[in-house]
C-alpha cells in the first residue's frame, strides 16, 4: 500500500510551496489508492511559532486536501502521535542503534570549540566549512578521545550531541523519481547532529525513524530537501532498513514571476499578490510589531481555482486541458510528469483560474456573495435582482467582493460623473436626445433590454442622432462610470423610473 505524508514544520504559515508539497502527496496518494498522512515537525523548539499549526490545519481544510491519519484526527490513528515532541522519547533508542553499530559518535564540542574550528576553516578558505571524515579528527568527540575519557564526561553530565559518521570516501546513490539517479560524495556530507544536547533529535533522525515506523512508502518533498537525501539515504543503510526505503521525489523549485530566483514572501508584498493560503498574523522578528501577510482565502480566490493552478506549478497532464477538478487532478496525476525544471509563478495566471471558477457558478450563487456585502452595507434588494445584476456583471469581475465594488451604482445613483466622458461626449444634441428619450421610458410597457433598446433607438432616429454619438454618455449619466456591461442591461435592471430620473437629473 502506497503510504505518504506531509511533514510541515510549525515555524510560520505554510507558504503556496508547503500548500504544493502536500496537494502532490495527496494527488499521488488518491490515484494509488493509498495513504496519507501529516505528522507535525516541531522538533527545533527555537524556531516553534505560536498558532503555525493551526494555520496549517485550517489551510489544507481550506485547499480541500483530505488528511487519512494526522495529530488532529478524532480517532489516533495506528501511528500516533502524529507530531514529534510526543514521540520523543522514542528517538535516543535509535541513537543508540547507531552508536552501538559504530555508525554515530558522540561529540563534545563546545559553541566556542566549533566556531573557531569554522573561524579556521573560513581563514584557510576552505569553501564549505563542515564538521566531517577530515575535521572531526580535530575537534572532541568519542572517535578522538580515550574511552574511559569519553565515559567520564558522559558520567559527569557534560553535555554532548551526538553526530551520524558519514564515511570517508563512498559514493551515495539514490535514484529520484523525478531526477533519476542522484550522486553524492560522501566527503561534501557533514557528519550531522542527530541528537541535541536537549536530548531532542534533530529534523534527519525524527524524520528518517518516523518515515520508517510509519511505513512511508514515497517521500514527496520540495527541491530545498535534495541536499539531505544522501544523507537520509545513509541513515536507511546504517538502521538496516535499506529494504523498505521510501522512494524520494523532489519537486522543482518555484521561481518569481520574472524567473530570477526563488519566489519569496517579499515578493508578494512587493508585486501584490498573496504567497499565503489563508491571511497570517504575525510579528516581525526586528521590530516586534504585528504584521498581516495576505492570503488566497482572503483576496477572494476559490479553493478549486487555487488548486487547479497549484497542481500546474511543476505538474502538467501532456494535454491542452487546463481546467481540473479535484477528482479530475487525482485521476491524472502522476510523478512521472512532474518536471524538474523550476516553475515560474504567474499570478496572472492564477487570477485567470478564479475568474473561470467564479463564471462557472450559478447566478443564485453568485448572488449570495452580492447580497452579503449589501447587507453589510444596510442596502436591501431582493435575491431576483441580485441575480440579475451578478449575471449581468459576471464576465467582468475576478473576485466575488468585485460584484459590490462594481455594482454599486445600481444601488446609489451617481454623484459625479466620469470627466473625460462628458468633456467629450456631451453637447446640445445628445442632452436633448436623452431627455426626450428619458421622458418616454416610464410609460415604455416593454422594459427588457430589447424594450428599451428598441426605444432608445426610435427617439435618436426621431432626433436624428447616431446611437455611437450618444451611448458613451447615456452610461454615464446612467451609472457614472465609462464602463460596465451592457448598458441596455443596466438599464432595465434599474427600472424605467430610476432610468429616466438619472438621465434627468444629469441633464439638468
Ligand atoms: N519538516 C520538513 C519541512 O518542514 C520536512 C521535510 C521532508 O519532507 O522531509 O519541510
Amino acid at each position: 500500500e502506497v503510504r505518504v505524508r506531509f511533514a510541515p514544520s510549525p515555524t510560520g504559515p505554510l507558504h503556496i510551496g508547503g500548500v504544493r508539497t502536500a496537494l502532490y502527496n495527496y494527488l499521488f496518494a488518491r490515484k494509488m489508492g493509498g495513504k496519507m498522512l501529516l505528522r507535525i515537525e516541531d522538533t527545533d523548539q527555537n524556531r516553534f511559532v505560536p498558532g503555525a499549526e493551526q494555520y496549517i490545519a485550517e489551510s489544507l481544510k481550506w485547499c480541500g486536501i483530505e488528511l487519512d491519519e494526522s495529530p488532529w484526527s478524532e480517532t489516533p490513528g495506528p501511528h500516533a502521535p502524529y507530531r514529534q515532541s510526543e514521540r520523543k522519547p522514542m528517538y535516543m533508542e535509535y541513537a543508540m542503534q547507531l552508536i552501538n553499530s559504530g555508525h554515530a559518535y558522540y561529540a563534545f564540542d563546545t559553541p566556542e570549540e566549533l566556531d573557531a574550528m569554522r573561524a579556521r576553516l573560513t581563514a584557510a578558505k576552505v569553501p564549505n566549512p563542515q564538521y566531517n571524515s577530515i575535521t572531526r579528527t580535530q575537534m572532541r568527540n568519542s572517535l578522538t578521545l580515550p574511552e574511559d575519557e569519553v565515559k567520564q564526561l558522559l558520567d559527569s553530565g557534560s553535555p554532548y550531541v551526538i553526530r551520524l559518521k558519514v564515511p570517508r570516501k563512498e559514493e551515495v546513490r539514490f535514484n529520484d523519481m523525478i531526477r533519476g539517479w542522484v550522486v553524492v560524495h560522501s566527503s561534501s556530507i557533514d557528519d550531522k547532529v542527530l541528537m541535541k544536547s536537549d536530548g531532542m533529535p534533530t529534523y534527519h533522525l525524527a524524520n528518517i525513524v518516523d518515515d520508517h515506523l510509519m511505513e512511508i512508502t514515497h517521500v514527496i518533498r520540495g527541491e530545498e530537501w535534495l541536499p539531505s537525501a544522501p544523507l537520509h539515504v545513509l541513515l536507511y543503510r546504517y538502521f538496516g532498513w535499506e529494504d523498505t526505503m521510501p522512494q524520494f521525489a523532489h519537486l522543482p523549485l518555484l521561481l518569481k514571476p520574472d524567473g530570477t530566483g526563488k519566489l519569496s514572501k517579499r515578493d508578494g508584498d512587493r508585486l501584490g499578490f498573496p504567497v499565503f493560503p489563508l491571511e497570517w498574523h504575525g510579528t516581525d522578528v526586528e521590530t516586534g510589531q504585528p504584521t498581516v501577510s495576505s492570503g488566497y482565502r482572503e483576496s477572494g480566490y476559490l479553493p478549486d481555482a487555487f488548486i487547479n493552478f497549484l497542481a500546474f506549478l511543476g505538474w502538467n497532464p501532456g494535454s491542452q486541458q487546463e481546467i481540473f477538478s479535484m477528482p479530475e487532478l487525482i485521476e491524472a496525476f502522476s510523478i512521472e510528469r512532474v518536471s524538474k525544471s523550476p516553475a515560474r509563478f504567474d499570478q496572472n495566471k492564477v487570477r485567470w483560474y478564479n475568474e473561470h471558477y467564479l463564471r462557472a457558478k450559478p447566478d443564485t450563487e453568485l448572488a449570495q456573495f452580492l447580497l452579503a456585502a449589501l447587507q453589510e452595507h444596510n442596502i436591501a434588494c431582493s435575491a431576483e435582482k441580485a441575480v440579475q445584476i451578478v449575471g449581468a456583471m459576471k464576465e467582468r469581475v475576478t473576485f466575488p467582493q468585485d460584484f459590490w465594488r462594481e455594482a454599486q451604482y445600481f444601488f446609489i445613483a451617481p454623484e459625479s460623473y466620469d470627466e473625460q466622458v462628458i468633456s467629450k461626449k456631451w453637447n446640445a444634441a445628445t442632452a436633448s436626445a436623452l431627455l426626450e428619450f428619458a421622458q418616454e421610458l416610464p410609460a415604455h410597457s416593454d422594459t427588457t433590454p430589447e424594450g428599451i433598446k428598441t426605444l432608445l433607438t426610435m427617439v435618436l432616429e426621431r432626433q436624428g442622432v447616431k446611437i455611437g454619438q450618444v451611448l458613451q454618455a447615456l452610461r454615464v449619466v446612467v451609472t457614472g462610470v465609462a464602463a460596465g456591461p451592457d448598458l441596455m442591461a443596466i438599464m432595465s435592471i434599474l427600472g424605467a423610473q430610476e432610468t429616466a430620473q438619472r438621465i434627468t437629473t444629469a441633464v439638468e
